[in-house]
């Protein structure tokens, strides 16, 4: 039996492994759950695999988890320091699947005990990716990508010499607003970021898709799971999103992992890794598809993308500043304090900013990604302050 965990158990990509989990009772142990505010979804995951330890993120539910978990033999636990203990307990097997940047210290602690660490909170990589290879290196755990299209290059580098890779292309739904004018970007609303084309994801993701920094997380994740260099990353808009990846070699031939938009692909090949086994994914039917379509992303309407490859040129703990300003502003945009396309403006004021105050060179600590964190929230604080100013003198102007 393989001992598992789940860090955000109560999201999209935890559901997702809980679904597997299920089907395979005998096959696994559940050792810690862990969720945030939905306290009731986690004491039923926690009930029906028999978990050692459910801990909630929320110190002031810790009441109700435990009224939750009464009388089924599960601990209940709360709070960050809880939640980085159960993460630490043996496993053989863990999923780091927390939204932004609170994924990253769980994860290490995963990491710190030898387990194979399954990645989709690719924060953790953007922040601190040298700090989590140096982790998994010095303790000799393995960090699987669950990435979509990160699991696609996983599986086609298989057996692949790393010099042989001439490029990367990562594909790009477009997300819910593929076909928007840059004018119409400005006026778009949280309810219609929030709708993805071909993927059910959690609200953030889906938010990040629809203004590529999604994509440009995901560049930045490339460089720093597979070593590839930053210009022989591309990016590609797909539509169909039945493509995730492709890599290209230097005999000229492009290995494409092609399969349904449905994340239990990727959690389960990392949860069968190194085998293949059956999962409850549909099969691709090419005739009934008909025709995949390609275009190139306008950098002009996705700053993301720039921006991507000045934090990559950047260095250091501009990666982590660049996660946490992205976090603020999606907040503020969904607190209607800012505009769609006002998202990148704030990103790039933090980064400008705090560029100036030597992030690139800084050594990459769990300390340090803190600190950068929390000075880019500050940053960004002001960012979104400025801009809500000089909408209203514009509104007081036009008015
Ligand atoms: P969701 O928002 O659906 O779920 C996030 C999970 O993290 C929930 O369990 C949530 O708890 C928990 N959580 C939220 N805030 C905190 C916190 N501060 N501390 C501890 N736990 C917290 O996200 P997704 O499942 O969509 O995404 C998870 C990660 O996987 C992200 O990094 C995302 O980029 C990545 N990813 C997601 C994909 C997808 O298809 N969804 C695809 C590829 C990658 P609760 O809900 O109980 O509050």
């Amino acid at each position: 039996m393989r001992r598992i965990s789940i860090f955000g158990s109560t999201g999209s990509v935890g559901c997702n492994t809980v679904d597997l989990i299920r089907r395979a009772p005998e096959a696994f142990r559940t050792v810690a759950l862990t969720g945030g505010r939905n306290v009731t979804l986690l004491a039923e995951q926690a009930r029906s695999l028999r978990a050692e330890v459910a801990v909630t993120a929320h110190d002031d539910l810790l009441g109700n988890l435990r009224e939750a978990l009464d009388g089924s033999g599960v601990e209940a636990a709360a709070g960050e320091a809880a939640l980085i203990e159960a993460a630490g307990r043996p496993a053989d097997w863990a999923m780091s699947a927390i939204v932004g940047a609170a994924g990253l210290a769980p994860g290490l602690a995963a990491l710190e005990q030898g387990a194979v660490l399954a990645l989709a909170n690719k924060e953790s990589l953007v922040a601190a990716g040298p700090l989590m290879m140096a982790t998994a290196r010095a303790h000799g755990a393995t960090i699987l990508p669950v990435d979509s299209e990160h699991s696609a290059v996983f599986q086609a580098l298989r057996g692949e010499a790393p010099g042989a890779v001439e490029r990367v292309i990562l594909t790009a739904s477009g997300g819910a607003f593929r076909d928007w004018t840059a004018e119409r970007l400005t006026e778009a609303t949280p309810e219609e970021a929030v709708r993805h084309p071909n993927w059910d994801m959690g609200q953030r993701i889906t938010i990040d898709s629809a203004s590529l920094f999604n994509k440009a997380l995901e560049i930045i994740e490339t460089r720093e799971f597979f070593g590839i260099e930053p210009d022989r990353i591309e990016v590609l808009i797909h539509p169909e999103s039945l493509i995730h990846a492709m890599v290209g070699f230097q005999d000229g031939a492009l290995l494409a992992h092609i399969g349904p938009p449905d994340m239990r692909h990727a959690i389960g090949y990392a949860l069968h890794w190194p085998e293949r086994q059956a999962l409850p994914v549909a099969r691709l039917d090419f005739a009934a598809i008909g025709q995949l379509n390609f275009s190139a992303p306008d950098e002009a309407r996705y700053p993301a993308l720039r921006l991507a490859r000045e934090v990559m040129g950047a260095g250091g703990l501009t990666g982590a500043a660049f996660i946490a300003a992205k976090e603020a502003a999606v907040d503020a945009f969904l607190e209607r304090r800012i505009g769609f396309t006002e998202m990148a403006v704030v990103v790039e004021r933090v980064i400008e900013k705090l560029s100036g105050v030597g992030l690139g060179k800084a050594e990459i600590t769990l300390d340090s990604v803190r600190h950068a964190d929390q000075m880019a929230r500050i940053g960004a604080a002001e960012a979104v302050g400025g801009l809500e100013a000089e909408s209203e003198r514009v509104w007081i102007s036009q008015g």
